[in-house]
C-alpha cells in the first residue's frame, strides 16, 4: 500500500470511529429533536474533520475528493445529517482553492479547520434559475455593498462565512465572501424540513454588508460559474453521502429479516425479501460507482459534473426507493418512528431538491448528452 492509501485508510478509520462513537447512537434522536445535542459540533471540530479537504497549506489535512466522498458515504451510514453538514463545508472551500485570491484565502482559510462555511445562492423567488436572483453587489470606491436575502442555506445559523451570489450594480454575476461578524449581516428564518433534521439550514440576511474588494472570489462575472462549480462538486459528495443513507437502510432491513419470521420461514429466506434485499445492495453499488467515477475524474482534473448530476439524480431517488423497499421488509415497525428507516427515506428526499433539482440535473446530463 502506498503512501496516499496508507493516509487514505487512516482517515477511513477516523471517520468510522467517529461515526460509530458519536454519531450512530444519537441518530434518531438527532431526527426526533431535529438539532444535533449540544457539544457534538465541538467534537467534529475537535477530531479535525472540518480540514479534511483543507489544502497543507493552510493548516489541513489536504486530502482530495477521493478520500473525502469515501469518507462521508461511512459517516452516512450511522448519520446523513452531519454528512450534510461537512459536504456543505468542504463543496465551499473546494471553491476558495479554485478561485479565492491570496489575500482572501490568507484571511479565510486558515480558520476553515474551526469555522464551517457555506454557499449562498437561492432566494425567496426561486432557486432553480440562479439568473433571477435580486441580491445585489454595488461598487463603492474598493469597496463593495451588498443587500439582498438568501434562504435554505446548508449550515444557514452555524456557519460562519458565506459566499454569496449577487447581481453588482452592471448586471454581471458575482461571488463574494461575506463574514456573519460584519455590520448588516444577520440570520433569518430557520428551516423546519422534515428530513436531514440535524442540519440546520436557515435564511441569511444582507443589509448594506460592506466588503473589501478581495471577497470578490475569482472574478465579476464568473458568479454563474463559480455556482455551478459548488453545484458539481457538492454533487460528488452527495452522492457518496446517498450511497452511505442506502447502506443503512439496507444493513436496517438484513438484520431485521435474519430475526423475523413469516410463518416459520426467516423472512431472508423468502423470495420476496430477497428481491428487495438484492434490489437495495444493487442501487447502493450503483451509487458508489458513479460518486466514485465522478470524484476520481475530478481529482484527475478530467470532465466530472456530468457523472456528479447522475450520481445525485441517480442516487437520490434510488436511496428513496430502497428506504421504501426497507420498510416494507419490517412491515409495521418500518413505518414507526421506533426504527429508522422512515428517517432515511426522509433524508435522502431532500436530495432530490438540494444543490439543484432533480429535473435541472436530468436538463444538463441531457444536454451533455446530445453534445456529444
Ligand atoms: C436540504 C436543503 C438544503 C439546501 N441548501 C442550500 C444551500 O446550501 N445553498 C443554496 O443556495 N440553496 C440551498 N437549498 C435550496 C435549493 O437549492 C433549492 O430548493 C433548489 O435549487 C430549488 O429551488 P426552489 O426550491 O426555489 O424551487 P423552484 O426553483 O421554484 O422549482 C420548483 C419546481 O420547478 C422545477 N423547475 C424549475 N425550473 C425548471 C426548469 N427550467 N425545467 C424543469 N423544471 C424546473 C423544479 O425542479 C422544482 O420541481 C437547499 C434546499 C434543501 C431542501
Amino acid at each position: 500500500m502506498d503512501e496516499l492509501q496508507q493516509k487514505k485508510q487512516m482517515l477511513i478509520q477516523t471517520y468510522k470511529r467517529f461515526t460509530r462513537r458519536e454519531l450512530s447512537p444519537i441518530d434518531m434522536q438527532i431526527d426526533q429533536d431535529g438539532m444535533y445535542p449540544v457539544g457534538l459540533f465541538n467534537k467534529v471540530v475537535a477530531t479535525g474533520l472540518l480540514s479534511t479537504t483543507l489544502p497543507r497549506e493552510y493548516g489541513g489535512a489536504g486530502f482530495d475528493f477521493n478520500a473525502t466522498s469515501d469518507a462521508l458515504r461511512i459517516m452516512a451510514t450511522g448519520n446523513a445529517s452531519m454528512a450534510v453538514t461537512l459536504e456543505g463545508h468542504f463543496k465551499t472551500i473546494e471553491q476558495f482553492i479554485k478561485y479565492g485570491n491570496k489575500q482572501l484565502n490568507d484571511k479565510h482559510l486558515p480558520s476553515a479547520s474551526q469555522r464551517i462555511f457555506a454557499f449562498s445562492m437561492t432566494e425567496p423567488s426561486g432557486g432553480s434559475n440562479p439568473l433571477g436572483i435580486s441580491t445585489i453587489a454595488k461598487k463603492v470606491g474598493d469597496d463593495w455593498v451588498i443587500s439582498g436575502d438568501k434562504i435554505m442555506i446548508t449550515n444557514g445559523g452555524l456557519a460562519q462565512v458565506y459566499c454569496i451570489l449577487c447581481k453588482t450594480d452592471d448586471d454581471q454575476m458575482a461571488v463574494f465572501v461575506v463574514d456573519k461578524d460584519m455590520p448588516g449581516f444577520s440570520f433569518g428564518k430557520k428551516e423546519d424540513f422534515i428530513g436531514l433534521r440535524g442540519t440546520p439550514v436557515g435564511e441569511v440576511v444582507l443589509n448594506k454588508v460592506r466588503v473589501p474588494g478581495y471577497h470578490l472570489l475569482g472574478k465579476v462575472g464568473q458568479g454563474l460559474e463559480i455556482g455551478d462549480n459548488a453545484h458539481a462538486d457538492a454533487r460528488v459528495l452527495m452522492g457518496a453521502v446517498l450511497a452511505g443513507i442506502t447502506e443503512h437502510a439496507l444493513n436496517v432491513a438484513v438484520d431485521y429479516s435474519k430475526e423475523r419470521k413469516a410463518m416459520d420461514t426467516l423472512l431472508f429466506q423468502m423470495q420476496v425479501t430477497q428481491e428487495k434485499i438484492a434490489d437495495i445492495a444493487i442501487k447502493r453499488q450503483n451509487i458508489v460507482n458513479l460518486y466514485r467515477s465522478a470524484a476520481n475524474n475530478k481529482v484527475a482534473n478530467k470532465p466530472y459534473r456530468e457523472l456528479a448530476a447522475m450520481a445525485k439524480s441517480y442516487g437520490s431517488r434510488a436511496a428513496v426507493i430502497s428506504g421504501d423497499e426497507a420498510l416494507q421488509i419490517l412491515g409495521g415497525y418500518g413505518y414507526s418512528r421506533e426504527y429508522p428507516v422512515e428517517h432515511l427515506i426522509r433524508d435522502a428526499r431532500a436530495m432530490e431538491l438540494a444543490e439543484g433539482t432533480i429535473e435541472k440535473m436530468n436538463i444538463e446530463i441531457t444536454n451533455a448528452e446530445i453534445a456529444k
